[in-house]
């Protein structure tokens, strides 16, 4: 097995490592160009001398990739296909704190734009920096559950798959999202939406601490008791503060066997379906997940899709869901006990890594009738294949609005339009078509998931709500250069 093989597999195992370095770091590479072309945080030209990237190299246990090196492709690639033409001047692949403070350090002194690659999963591909670095956390996935204590500790570059197996088998879990390879990183930070936030909370109200490797350097942790600024603006403010490295979550226990399954509906159902579970609001028990959406089927025509996940005992499940079940007949699918770490990965193949992906979103306090007058008669299915939804409310809406980054706690939905495809020729209609439905939605939404939207500077702004100020604050203390700004990005507060 060749050294960085073996290393790969060693820190993917989650191996303390006092190894021999890997990759770059075996010392001066004859084939290293003199300077090094790349691009500042403000986009100007830079040269990064050739003994400074062997040095970081040196100091790595993990790896650095340049461009023409084996390997240097398959690192920079992040999940969002509509971003492979971006080329970072360097990789670097971390495997331990110190490495990402040594690549931060070297980044930040040089005014090298930086990307933070946790799973890389970013829609907007704010993972990968063209021209800059690209921090990878890929090498840093351990997960450890300590079941006594419910704790779960979990490396800055996981993948939800990573949280969800390891804490599943000690029939625990808490809040992850609906895909398997994405990253815990980018998902926790934003937020954190998934099939149990109604009865656990947001991923950010689950965690209990992090390691922060911040823009001078130092790692910090963040937790209630320490630097709890920090620890308050992490939990929703994304990758603005520094690279989390170690994430700790509380999780609770659970049964691994749901009541949960998909149904498909004629189209014509899709109004009473929305209505009847918009009208049950209140009513429905925190562990129901359930969410209606538009799609259209392999014989090109609009159905109404309905998905259930009920984490409780699946003879209740049966009686809650009963008043969905009575808007229509399904013409396929069906609802039953099912393992939950299936239905948390039966989405991974249709979403695998490098297709051309867009999607926008927003969130919706109350589904009026105008509302689903607008959302399913405007829905026409081609180019915009599926309209969806996140069911939010219950524990997450518990949570004062301040308490964390996060400002939207009293937001029922999400709504979210978004369309995979393989062919670059139908990027411009399939993006336009995404942009018109979500205009004619816009009116009733109020502020949107910063995981699941284009951000620019203007609208995060207003996003973050009266959070904003308290953010922009904390970033001026943390990140006073704004190093960190390839993400829905926060303006450090000037100093007057
Ligand atoms: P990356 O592209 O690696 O990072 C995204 C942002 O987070 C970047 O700004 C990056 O710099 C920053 N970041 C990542 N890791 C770290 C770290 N350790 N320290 C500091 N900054 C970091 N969201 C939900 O809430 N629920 C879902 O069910 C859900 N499903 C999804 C399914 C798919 C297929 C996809 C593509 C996305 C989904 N999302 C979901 C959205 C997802 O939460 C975001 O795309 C999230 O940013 C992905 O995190 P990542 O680490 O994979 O992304």
């Amino acid at each position: 097995m060749k050294r960085r093989d073996f290393c790969r597999t060693a820190v993917a195992a989650g191996i303390v490592m006092t190894l021999p370095a890997c990759g770059r770091n075996g010392g001066p590479s004859n084939d290293l160009p003199q300077t090094i072309d790349a691009v500042s945080l403000d986009g100007n030209e830079l040269s990064i001398e050739r003994a400074a990237v062997t040095e970081l190299a040196d100091s790595l246990q993990g790896s650095l990739y340049l461009s023409g090196d084996d390997g240097y492709d398959t690192a920079r690639k992040v999940w969002n296909g509509m971003f492979d033409d971006r080329r970072p001047a360097m990789v670097v692949q971390c495997a331990s704190s110190d490495d990402v403070r040594n690549a931060v350090l070297f980044a930040r002194d040089r005014q090298l734009l930086l990307s933070v690659k946790g799973g890389g999963h970013s829609f907007p591909g704010k993972s990968v920096a063209d021209r800059g670095m690209m921090l990878d956390l890929s090498l840093m996935q351990a997960v450890t559950v300590d079941a006594d204590a419910g704790i779960a500790t979990v490396a800055g570059g996981a993948l939800l798959g990573h949280l969800d197996s390891a804490t599943l088998a000690h029939e625990m879990a808490t809040t992850a999202g609906i895909v398997s390879h994405t990253g815990v990183g980018g998902f926790t930070l934003g937020g954190g939406m998934g099939r149990t936030d109604r009865l656990h909370g947001l991923a950010i109200d689950n965690l209990l601490s992090a390691s922060v490797a911040t823009a001078d350097g130092r790692l910090l942790r963040a937790s209630a008791d320490e630097n709890p600024d920090l620890f308050w603006a992490i939990r929703g403010g994304g990758g603005n503060f520094g690279v989390v490295t170690e994430f700790e979550f509380r999780l609770h226990p659970f049964d691994p066997t749901v009541y949960a399954g998909v149904l498909v509906f004629p189209f014509d159902a899709a109004r009473d379906l929305i209505r009847v579970w918009a009208e049950h609001k209140d009513d429905w028990p925190r562990e129901l997940n359930a969410e209606p959406s538009l799609f259209v089927n392999p014989e090109g025509d609009r159905i109404a899709m309905l998905e259930i996940c009920y984490a409780g005992d699946p003879a209740d499940g049966e009686k809650v869901v009963a008043p969905l079940l009575a808007v229509a007949k399904p013409v396929a699918g069906e609802l039953g006990p099912m393992s939950y770490q299936a239905m948390q990965t039966m989405y991974d193949a249709a979403t695998a890594h490098g297709q051309l992906n867009y999607l926008k979103s927003g969130l919706i306090g109350e589904i009026t009738e105008p509302f689903i007058d607008a959302m399913v008669g405007n829905y026409e299915g081609e180019h915009l294949p599926w309209a969806w939804f996140q069911h939010l409310g219950g524990a997450i809406s518990d949570v004062d609005p301040t308490a964390t980054a996060y400002a939207h706690r009293e937001a029922g939905y999400n709504n979210g339009m978004s369309a995979t495809w393989q062919d670059p020729a139908e990027s411009e209609a399939r993006i336009a078509k995404i942009r018109a439905y979500y205009k004619a939605l816009e009116p009733f939404m109020g502020g949107f998931y910063t995981n699941l939207n284009e951000d620019t500077e203007a609208n995060t702004w207003g996003n973050y709500r009266e959070n904003y100020p308290r953010l922009s604050d904390i970033k001026a203390q943390y990140d006073p250069t704004n190093l960190f700004r390839m993400n829905a990005n926060i303006r450090p507060a000037s100093k007057s």
